[in-house]
C-alpha cells in the first residue's frame, strides 16, 4: 500500500482563525485514521505580506492547538531556486508569456470592451480574465520592453497548455470526509483565464509553487478549503504539463462568521491568538469546530 501523505499549508500572512484549526485538525484526524503522515508547509513567497513574526504566530498557534508534524517544515521563500527551473523550462517552452499590463490598463480595457456592450468574462472568483492582447507582441516587443525594465508578470498561455497536453482533464474529489470513495471532477482550468504563474522579482505563484511542491513532498492527499475547489482545475493542468504525480482531493467545508461570511484572517474574534487570550483551551476550538 502507497503510504498517504497530508499536509497543512498556511500562508504566514496573519493570524491564523478557526477556519485553518478546522482544515489543520482535519487533515491530522485524517492521517492518523489512515496511518499516515502530516506534512507542514509555510507558504510565503509573498516575502512582503509574509513574516517572521506571522510565522511564529503560526507555529505557536498549531503548537497550543495540539498538531504535530513531521520535521522539516518545507518553506517555500526557501526554494526559489527549484521554482526558477521549472519556470525556465515553461518560457523556453513558450507556455508562458509576460503580461505587461497594470491593474488600471486591464480596468482600462475592460471598461472599454463592456461599452461596446460586451459583457467581460470572469474567473470563478469574480476577477476579470487577463486581455489577449500581451499574447499576441512579438518576441522583439517582449524582449525590448523586458529590457526596458517594464514591470510584468508571467502568465499561463493557457490554450497552449490545453493543446499541448491534448486531452480534458480531471480529478478525483473524495465524496466526503471518510475518504472511502472519489467522484470525478472536470478541470476547468479555462474558467481562470491565464492565470499568473511567476512575478517579475518571484519566481512563482501559489498556483505553481503547489503543484510544484505537493510533488516534491509526496503528498497523496490534499485538504483544504472548498474555496480552492475550482483553482485545482489550473492546478491539475500544471501538474499535467510538468508531468507531476496528481494527488487526490478533498475540499472540506469552510467554517463562516456569525455573519455567515468566509473567516479573513482580519476578522480578531475567530483568530486562535485572540481565543487563547480569552481563556478558550483547544478543546473549545473543537467544539466551536465541530471536530
Ligand atoms: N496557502 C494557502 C492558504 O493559506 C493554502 C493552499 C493549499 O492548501 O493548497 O490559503
Amino acid at each position: 500500500m502507497t503510504l498517504l501523505t497530508f499536509r497543512f499549508a498556511p500562508s504566514p500572512n496573519g493570524d491564523l482563525h478557526l477556519g485553518h484549526a478546522y482544515s489543520a485538525l482535519l487533515n491530522q484526524k485524517l492521517a492518523r485514521a489512515g496511518g499516515g503522515r502530516l506534512l507542514l508547509r509555510i507558504e510565503d513567497i509573498d516575502m512582503a505580506r509574509c513574516t517572521p513574526q506571522f510565522e511564529a504566530g503560526v507555529l505557536a498557534d498549531l503548537k497550543w492547538l495540539g498538531l504535530d508534524w513531521e520535521q522539516p517544515v518545507r518553506r517555500q521563500s526557501e526554494h526559489f531556486g527549484e521554482y526558477q527551473a521549472v519556470l525556465q523550462q515553461l518560457i523556453g517552452e513558450e507556455l508562458v508569456y509576460p503580461a505587461f499590463m497594470s491593474r488600471g490598463d486591464i480596468r482600462a480595457f475592460i471598461t472599454g470592451s463592456e461599452k461596446r456592450g460586451r459583457d467581460w468574462p470572469r474567473d470563478p472568483d469574480g476577477v476579470p480574465l487577463y486581455p489577449p492582447s500581451d499574447k499576441a507582441l512579438p518576441m522583439k516587443e517582449r524582449k525590448r520592453r523586458i529590457a526596458d525594465n517594464e514591470p510584468f508578470a508571467w502568465r499561463l498561455d493557457t490554450d497552449a497548455v490545453m493543446a499541448r497536453v491534448g486531452r480534458d482533464l480531471a480529478w478525483a474529489e473524495f465524496t466526503d470526509e471518510t475518504l472511502s470513495a472519489t467522484r470525478s471532477v472536470e478541470a476547468r482550468p479555462r474558467d481562470w483565464g491565464d492565470v499568473i504563474v511567476a512575478r517579475r522579482d518571484i519566481p512563482t505563484s501559489y498556483h505553481l509553487a503547489v503543484v510544484m511542491d505537493d510533488a516534491l513532498q509526496g503528498i497523496s492527499h490534499v485538504v483544504r478549503g472548498q474555496d480552492l475547489f475550482s483553482a485545482t482545475g489550473v492546478q491539475r493542468l500544471l501538474q499535467e504539463v510538468l508531468g507531476l504525480p496528481r494527488p487526490a482531493y478533498f475540499h472540506h467545508r469552510l467554517i463562516l462568521g456569525p455573519d455567515g461570511r468566509k473567516l479573513s484572517k482580519s476578522l480578531g474574534d475567530t483568530g486562535l491568538a485572540t481565543l487563547r487570550r480569552a481563556g478558550a483551551t483547544p478543546d473549545d476550538i473543537r467544539r466551536m469546530i465541530g471536530l
